[in-house]
């Protein structure tokens, strides 16, 4: 017992000599003689911790590809995929690509037994895409659920990836890039995924979340097709992305 008092006597302390020093004199002192009982009603009277300035980031890049865009040497994505290029910065894509967004798809529990005990993390995942043409999805793990989502922030900037937008429907046969070129099918664990050229004006023919990124990577008007557990949203993206990968294997 004596060693809990002393323990809980100290921040006391601390706090009633660090009070009348603080800036501005707070109007609520004479309550705090009253120990620890009187702790529920004083929320108020706490030290407000000043709220952080959004810091604008500027982007010092790293790498040699880095310095190219930075410099203006490189002015496109596409320029990057044509030469092979391997983007490990996510400030390449941001300036090249400004008008991406980004959006958490999912995010979830990772629960493990260790020696200790339990330990929990968290997962998320992010896809990032400019509604003309690029997408890309990424997964971030963290003990903080801001920090994984600013993880798969990142991964998705660096696996963003073309997808090639045509209409290959016969009953448009326009030349605007409102859908797939041709019908493209993809797998990943259980998951299979066929999308279908459509009409323009058809709108997305999809559930939510293959909606969500079909919309997201430029896709207007398409039929969608799947199989198995789709709920299963690192499947479902993997095989979204193989499906609009294929959208470059022919034609
Ligand atoms: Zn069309």
């Amino acid at each position: 017992m004596s060693i809990e008092k002393t323990v809980k006597k100290t921040p006391q302390q601390q706090q009633q000599q660090s009070r009348p020093g603080g800036p501005g004199g707070r109007p609520g002192q004479q309550g705090r003689p009253g120990g620890p009982g009187g702790r529920g009603g004083r929320q108020g009277d706490r030290p407000r911790r000043p709220r952080r300035e959004p810091v604008v980031e500027v982007w010092e890049p790293k790498t040699i590809l880095g310095r190219k865009v930075a410099s203006g040497e490189i002015t496109s994505m596409e320029e990057i995929y044509e030469k092979g290029y391997r983007i490990l910065e996510s400030g390449i894509v941001k300036k090249l690509l400004p008008d991406l967004k980004t959006e958490v798809i999912d995010v979830g529990l990772i629960q493990k037994m260790t020696p200790n005990g339990q330990s929990t993390r968290f997962k998320a995942l992010v896809a990032a895409g400019n509604q003309n043409g690029w997408l890309g999805i990424g997964l971030g793990k963290s003990k903080q659920m801001r920090i994984a989502i600013e993880k798969a922030n990142n991964a998705a900037f660096l696996n963003v990836v073309p997808v090639n937008l045509g209409c290959g429907s016969w009953e448009c046969r326009c030349d605007r890039k409102h859908s797939v070129p041709f019908t493209v099918k993809g797998k990943s664990g259980s998951v299979t995924i066929e999308i279908l050229p459509g009409p323009k004006g058809l709108g997305l023919v999809a559930g939510g979340k293959i909606r969500n990124l079909l919309k997201l990577a430029g896709v207007k008007d398409a039929w969608t097709h799947t199989s198995g557990s789709t709920a299963t949203m690192a499947s479902t993206s993997k095989a979204l992305l193989a499906c609009l990968k294929q959208t470059w294997s022919q034609g």
